[in-house]
């Protein structure tokens, strides 16, 4: 079986769109785990819900999903983020809300849990540390837990009370440690890297596989700049931040 792993999809059609083929290249997906923000930043998120919900996946719910539907206010927003947030709320349609509304925070599956910020705090909380991967040690049960939120692919190992933090490897082979994971962001990464990230668990091979495709950033700039959402937004797709 073949998981599709993506976090942060924000919305970028044309990212998650080439993530899809890129993943559908290597054979068939079995089912999408998507790790939250599914809309907020971008210019399309009916289409965004629409294609994720085209084929069989789990999805938890992100800070951006529960703001574009009422669920948290945006106060702790950037100005561009909450203008982004309100103009997503306008664009979507009862059935979109309806859906968001219905993802859990946390859900587990198998011998992985997915999260979008931290077990700890599963909307807010930025896992960039060894420190924080640590404090939500005990908030997971099982051996595995998947995050998103910080756009940013990284690994926190847990070996002998200790973490350690490392770039996420093109290949990691499930064995006796627990970790902490994120795929990186699909449409709006923050590691310098423009281009999207998404991570496949193959579980016959028991192992997961890191990727990063290009997508027409170009087209995804102009809609955005079209429908009136702020510059700096589109901006920040090209340079990965
Ligand atoms: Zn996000």
């Amino acid at each position: 079986m073949r998981y599709i792993i993506v976090a942060d999809i924000h919305s970028n059609l044309e990212a998650f769109t080439a993530v899809l083929q890129a993943a559908k290249a290597g054979g068939e997906i079995s089912e999408i785990w998507c790790l939250g923000d599914i809309v907020g930043y971008g210019p399309d998120p009916q289409s965004c819900l629409h294609l994720l919900r085209q084929y069989p996946h789990i999805c938890v719910a992100g800070n951006h999903d529960m703001a574009a539907i009422g669920e948290i206010d945006t106060s702790d927003f950037n100005v561009a983020a909450a203008l982004a947030t309100n103009w997503t709320a306008q664009h979507l349609l009862t059935e979109d809300k309806q859906y968001l509304a219905s993802l859990p925070m946390i859900k587990e599956v198998g011998n992985f849990t997915l999260v979008h910020g931290s077990p700890r705090e599963p909307i807010w909380e930025y896992v960039l540390s060894p420190m924080e991967a640590q404090a939500s040690l005990s908030y997971f049960h099982t051996d595995y837990c998947l995050i998103g939120h910080s756009h940013v692919p990284a690994l926190f190992q847990f070996e002998d009370g200790c973490c350690s933090q490392s770039q996420l490897p093109a290949t990691l082979r499930l064995g006796k440690n627990r970790f902490m994971l994120n795929p990186g962001g699909v449409g709006q990464p923050r590691d310098h890297d423009p281009k999207a990230s998404f991570v496949v668990y193959d579980s016959d091979s028991n192992s997961l596989k890191h990727y990063r495709v290009e997508y027409d950033i170009s087209a995804t700039q102009e809609k955005m700049l079209r429908l009136g959402l702020p510059h700096s937004l589109a901006d920040r797709l090209s340079h990965g931040l």
